[in-house]
């Protein structure tokens, strides 16, 4: 009897055949400027979380289920997309990812995958000569950031302070991600040993304040361990003095950790590489290749300066795993992170940039950089809008008019179906904010979502002093 979990041939054919047509499908919708958000309002199908049957499901009617779910989804991979980090998810990395999924090979340890483990190594050393690390600079792929920041913190205080259990002072700033005070709490920093450095006016890092609150640190006894600057923030895309800030790091023996989750990309651009000066001085970067290299989600990398740093502090030993052979020169993925049991996420990066070739990336980030430019512009030239040029690719502006006219501007843009925005907070002030990262956004994106927003100005002041009279 044909044993059903275990496809025929011709049954591996028809799953192949039905999901090229999804994804053909589902990719002209999105270069055709994809409007899946706005099927939100939609009413949820009845059914979608009833138990699995005993019995076999229909391929196709299962697949028209995902087809609508999907639909309902935020449109991350719209080229319209402007909100959060949008993602655009290439074709290829899911290529990879049916592969690496299919042949299921482990790739914690070295010995037990050799070539696959080399491919990702090779892609590690590669990220770390463009961002000038040294040779020996290791790292490995993590399921991003958050991950990523937890292994430099812990590395960080091996190298620093000692070990677990040892306490000292890092520094971060109101606009630093919330993942380095959630990373320094897992590892078991009290929250007050955190210190938050004031900004300057571009809400940078300022590298005075941070210099002297760690010699004031220091002459009371603290152990200062650990500096973080950011390669665009989140909410701003600002990136903070990091050539300074490395400095100031390496006059008091403090750990420099860059959080280049969303910037990182950008030093594979000439005009990048200028604004992340300093980042070559990192002892440790994280970066998501899920932002800025346009990978699907969960794709991070951890550069570390010195590989003992982070092995020493992350290897255990198990009996079980006693007969694996293992060879020097290819890392242990599993001795220089949180997981054992992994993804071989690295394929999703080697194919993509080894089919493509790293200049298509290069093009493609220059091309945001430029559409970033144009959307500065667009949004400047609006009367009654303020903006501020930006580091990157991250905009923020908003109009007179108090938080009502804000407010009524992003539901009218958002309403319009030309262009997916977001709001945030600064200094208290809800401000709107647009992020150009999608590799399908293109010029006449841009041009369209900057007419939504001069379209919807006028309404949203005149509503706004209306509501306040
Ligand atoms: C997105 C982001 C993170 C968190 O990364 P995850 O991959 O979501 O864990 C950290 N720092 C910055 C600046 C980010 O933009």
């Amino acid at each position: 009897m044909h044993y059903p979990l275990e496809p025929t041939p011709g049954q591996v054919g028809s799953m192949m055949a039905a999901a090229e047509e999804f994804v053909a499908d589902f990719l002209a919708g999105e270069q055709a400027g994809g409007r899946a958000w706005m099927h939100a309002g939609m009413p949820r199908p009845t059914g979608l979380a009833d138990p699995p049957a005993e019995t076999p499901g229909e391929l196709d009617h299962l697949l028209g289920v995902v087809r609508s779910a999907v639909a309902r989804a935020d449109d991350t991979t719209s080229p319209r997309c402007f909100a959060y980090f949008p993602g655009g998810g290439l074709v290829s990395a899911a290529v990879a990812e049916l592969l690496a999924r299919v042949t299921n090979r482990y790739t914690g340890s070295g010995a037990m995958a050799e070539d696959l483990v080399a491919m990702e190594h090779g892609v590690i050393r590669w990220l770390a000569a463009e961002f000038g690390l040294p040779t020996e600079a290791t790292g490995l792929t993590t399921t991003g950031s958050s991950t990523g920041t937890l292994s430099a913190v812990v590395a960080a205080r091996h190298r620093v302070l000692g070990g677990p259990g040892r306490l000292g002072t890092l520094y971060v700033t109101e606009h630093t991600h919330h993942s380095v005070a959630k990373a320094a709490r897992l590892a078991g920093f009290p929250t007050e040993l955190v210190r938050t450095v004031p900004v300057d006016r571009q809400l940078r890092m300022d590298a005075r304040a941070v210099a002297e609150l760690v010699a004031a640190d220091h002459a009371a006894g603290r152990r200062p361990f650990l500096l973080v600057g950011t390669a665009g923030t989140t909410n701003t895309g600002t990136v903070d003095p990091l050539a300074e800030l490395a400095a100031t790091a390496r006059r008091w023996g403090l750990w420099f950790h860059v959080d280049a989750a969303y910037g990182g990309g950008f030093q594979l651009t000439e005009r990048g590489r200028r604004r992340l000066t300093g980042i070559e001085a990192a002892d440790s970067i994280v970066l998501d290749l899920h932002k800025s290299l346009f990978l699907p989600y969960t794709t991070g990398v951890l550069l570390v300066r010195d590989p003992l740093a982070l092995r020493d502090s992350h290897a255990a030993d198990a009996e079980y795993l006693q007969d694996l052979e293992l060879d020097e020169s290819l890392p242990n993925y599993a001795d220089l992170g949180v997981e054992l049991s992994r993804e071989y996420r690295g394929l999703r990066v080697w194919l993509p940039l080894h089919l493509h070739g790293v200049a298509a990336f290069r093009a493609a980030l220059d091309e945001k950089l430029d559409l970033s430019e144009a959307l500065h512009e667009g949004l400047s030239a609006i009367p009654g809008v303020e903006t501020t040029r930006p580091d990157l690719t991250v905009h923020t502006f908003r109009v007179a008019g108090g938080e009502d006219a804000n407010r009524r501007l992003l539901a009218a843009v958002n309403g319009s179906g030309r262009a997916r925005i977001t709001s945030t907070r600064i200094g208290g002030r809800t401000t709107l904010r647009m992020c150009v990262l999608n590799h399908r956004t293109r010029e006449q994106h841009v041009a369209e979502a900057v007419a939504a927003v001069r379209d919807a100005v006028p309404d949203a002041l005149r509503a706004a002093t209306r509501a306040a009279a």
